[in-house]
């Protein structure tokens, strides 16, 4: 089963970002997501209050946090987070 893994880092959080899906602001959560089957990039994880879901997206403008968080990090280590639980965008 197609499984991505989570690492919790609070360097991560506080970038916001409009929700694709009603507009409002979204703040990152301290999780960044590794896709196993993906392109083996790493999405940072969102999150909208108004509409109580968790996103997991990619842009060039968090790129260098990305690297500066997983630098060393080894990604078969990381506990696994099931796939359905957030919507998975790619580049907005
Ligand atoms: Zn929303």
């Amino acid at each position: 089963m197609y499984k991505r893994r989570v690492l919790n880092d609070e360097r991560a959080a506080g970038i916001t970002r409009p929700c694709p899906e009603c507009g409002r602001p979204q703040t990152s959560l301290p999780e960044l997501y590794f896709d196993e089957k993906g392109l083996g990039d790493w999405l940072l994880g969102f999150y909208c209050f108004y509409d109580r879901e968790t996103f997991a997206a990619w842009a060039p403008e968090y790129q260098p946090l990305i690297d500066e968080i997983t630098q060393g990090v080894d990604v078969s280590t990381l506990p696994l987070w099931p796939e359905g639980h957030m919507k998975h965008e790619g580049e907005l």
